[in-house]
């Protein structure tokens, strides 16, 4: 197989994918669930900010990570067929959160999608920048996994209990396109009058002032970024996209988002999709699900969440809904 290739982005300019404008009085660098953790604050008191918001991200990455030994998700993953597994409550909030996601999205946000995000070679223990996999899945392959795939038939979440419980053998849970949105929207929420700006990799969150974010551009552009969006305090920016962690095999993107109905990296017709909402676990899942869906599909989803859209096309166009949004 020829094999070219190959642009990808690493973690470091992934989190600067979005860009503030306005000038800061400290800025602190973290790096939590995989990617590059960004505070600016203003004014007294940043500094412990700062540090709390990173004691809680690191928390719920504990938590929730699917890599990392011992997390809930991991012990979830590893599990049988029938056993059930007790869940901190941080897990259970965003199993409720993306459950909720699921149902609205019809399955196309589907938290169960991890089998194939390992297949494609996008899991964070197997995905190298720069790297392409020696051969691609097959179509049987795709078919066969494609049977763990499906989170009301794989799983059964008991709210009550707190208990997971794997109905498919091999099936396994992924919170990487919600956790970094629902983090992000609890350091909003901790801010305590602070003004500050936080971005988790590409998930922005602004609290006590209103920032111009760039939303980034996603092909070669003169500018790093395609335009600019005011985020007002108490929201949220979300950015899914098929150039942050993707690779090239014989002229072909296949990125990290996955349609969890044909198997294969989301072919929707959008190469970027941002999603501004108070609820920041929301606009991450949702960022994801248009990606899968496309530009019908997401309009529709946004009037019925009330949120704001930024939506580029395969040939760069843009098309917006409910946000100010300035090209740049
Ligand atoms: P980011 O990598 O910036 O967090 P997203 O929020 O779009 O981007 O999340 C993408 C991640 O979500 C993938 O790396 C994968 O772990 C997971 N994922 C991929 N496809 C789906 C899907 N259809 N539904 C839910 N999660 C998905
Ligand atoms: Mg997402």
């Amino acid at each position: 197989m020829k094999k070219s290739v190959l642009l990808t982005v690493c973690a470091i300019t992934l989190a600067a994918c979005v860009l503030s404008f306005t000038a800061c009085n400290a800025t602190s660098q973290y790096f939590v669930f995989g990617t590059s953790l960004e505070i600016d604050t203003y004014g007294v008191g940043g500094g412990d900010y700062a540090d709390s918001v990173v004691e809680y991200m690191q928390s719920v990455e504990l938590a929730v990570s699917a890599v990392l030994e011992g997390s809930d998700i991991r012990r979830i993953n590893d599990a049988s067929a029938g056993e059930s597994v007790k869940c901190s409550d941080v897990t259970m909030e965003l199993l409720a959160a993306a459950q909720r996601v699921y149902e609205l999205t019809d399955g196309a946000y589907d938290p169960s999608v991890y089998p194939l995000v390992e297949l494609w070679g996008f899991s964070p223990d197997k995905f190298v920048a720069g790297k392409v996999p020696e051969k691609l899945p097959t179509d049987d392959e795709i078919s066969a996994v494609l049977g763990k795939v499906g989170f009301a038939d794989c799983f059964e979440v008991d709210y009550e209990t707190a208990t997971v419980t794997k109905l498919r053998d091999g099936a396994e849970l992924d919170l990487g396109g919600i956790a970094k949105g629902f983090a992000v929207s609890r350091a909003v929420s901790m801010a305590d009058g602070k003004k500050a700006l936080v971005n988790l990799g590409g998930n922005i969150g602004a609290a006590n002032g209103t920032f111009k974010i760039g939303v980034a551009a996603p092909r070669e552009y003169s500018k790093s970024y395609i335009g600019i969006v005011p985020l007002s305090s108490g929201y949220t920016m979300a950015t899914s996209g098929d150039y942050e962690k993707y690779y090239i095999v014989d002229g072909v993107r296949y990125h990290h988002i996955i349609d969890p109905f044909t198997g294969r990296p989301a072919a929707s017709g959008l190469i970027s999709v941002t999603v501004v909402t108070s609820d920041g676990a929301l606009g991450d899942a949702l960022a994801t699900a248009i990606m899968v869906a496309g530009e019908e599909k997401g309009l529709q989803w946004a009037q019925e969440a009330g949120v704001g859209l930024v939506l580029v096309r395969e040939d760069t166009s843009v098309s917006t809904y409910n946000v100010e949004y300035t090209p740049s």
